[in-house]
């Protein structure tokens, strides 16, 4: 195997990927500056590199500023990252606050510190964001961290609720994206080892695992390996949601359902031999060239980010769908 190509084909993969969520969801407009969220780990690091390297080639013109919150758990080594960020020759801050103290000591000893970190985490930030002046703030979840978050709310919320690619944050003044929304974990694994990233492990406050989320993500890795294409339908799914046929009543009028005498084009076809379409993945590698045409992906196009969209989206559906019929007509 030639290595050097198998991770070229990774760099132009993880590129086209990002570029293309950015593109779906007009996540990165011209003018933007946009606060890389950097906690030390493989997704911060990879998207703050992924997203330099679009920098250099998007269509729209925009800034990056990468923050890390140094919150003092024990052992964090505080030089790893300015060090790294420096020799990059981007603009960066280091925000200390010792939320470690305040967690440690609210939190009853056992208990998980994940939540109340979490929120202490976000407000500091909100508030950097502003004295930064950043429009966007760019956090490193990525496909498998979305499908994960389904799942837990499936199971443990009874919701049908994921992570959005973009958000509004909940004191209403910032807008949140993840540009890395389509993108593998194992992806990143291997982005991180080709690039050596200078990894801060995330152990350090000594916080246990979250058993749920961990089992989770091994039971989506399992059937990455056994049923390859699943996990990126799943993701795929959350875009091409049909409210009609699912049990929401806030979603769909079910009350207010009638026969209205026409033929419905998505009519349920109770009494007809089933067919799915099966949607390849974005992260599949085939039909490269619909793909390419995201506007973000590939330097060749250079439309405004706001026209591309809607172009880029009919090439690669039209390309990524095929139709596989399940059982013969009877
Ligand atoms: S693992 Fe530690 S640093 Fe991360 S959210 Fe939980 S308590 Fe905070």
């Amino acid at each position: 195997m030639d290595v050097a190509f198998e991770n070229r084909k990774l760099e132009k993969r993880l590129c086209r990927l990002v570029g293309q969520a950015i593109d779906d969801y007009r996540m990165i407009e011209d003018g933007d500056r946009v606060m890389v969220c950097l906690s030390g780990g493989k997704d911060s690091y990879s998207l703050l590199d992924i997203l330099m390297r679009l920098q250099r080639r998007a269509p729209a013109r925009f800034e990056l500023v990468a923050v890390n919150l140094d919150q003092k758990q024990p052992g964090f080594p505080a030089e790893v990252l300015p060090n790294y960020l420096r020799q990059l020759g981007i603009p960066f801050h280091i925000e200390t606050q010792d939320t470690y103290s305040i967690v440690k000591k609210v939190v009853p000893e056992g208990k998980t510190m994940c939540s109340l970190c979490s929120r202490l985490r976000r407000g500091i930030l909100y508030r950097v964001a502003c004295e930064l002046g950043a429009t966007k703030i760019a956090l490193g979840h990525h496909r498998d961290d979305i499908l994960q978050t389904l799942l837990l709310n499936m199971f443990f919320g009874a919701k049908l609720k994921g992570m959005p690619p973009k958000l509004v944050s909940d004191n209403g003044e910032h807008v949140v994206i993840r540009p890395l929304a389509y993108v593998p974990e194992k992806d990143l694994i291997r982005w991180a080892q080709v690039r050596q990233f200078p990894i801060i492990p995330c152990s350090l406050c000594g916080s246990q695992d979250n058993l749920q989320r961990k089992q989770v993500g091994d039971m989506l890795r399992e059937w990455d390996k056994r049923f390859p294409g699943r996990v990126n339908n799943m993701l795929k799914a959350l875009q091409n949601v049909v409210p009609s046929h699912l049990m929401d009543r806030g979603l769909f009028d079910f009350a207010g359902v009638r026969a209205t005498g026409r033929p419905e084009a998505d009519g349920d076809l109770a009494f007809d031999p089933q067919t799915l379409p099966l949607v390849a993945s974005f992260a599949d590698g085939d039909d490269e060239e619909a793909l390419d045409a995201a506007s973000w992906a590939s330097p060749a196009m250079t439309p405004t980010v706001a026209g591309a969209a809607g172009s880029a989206d009919n090439a690669s559906t039209q390309a990524q769908r095929r139709v596989i019929a399940l059982s013969p007509a009877p």
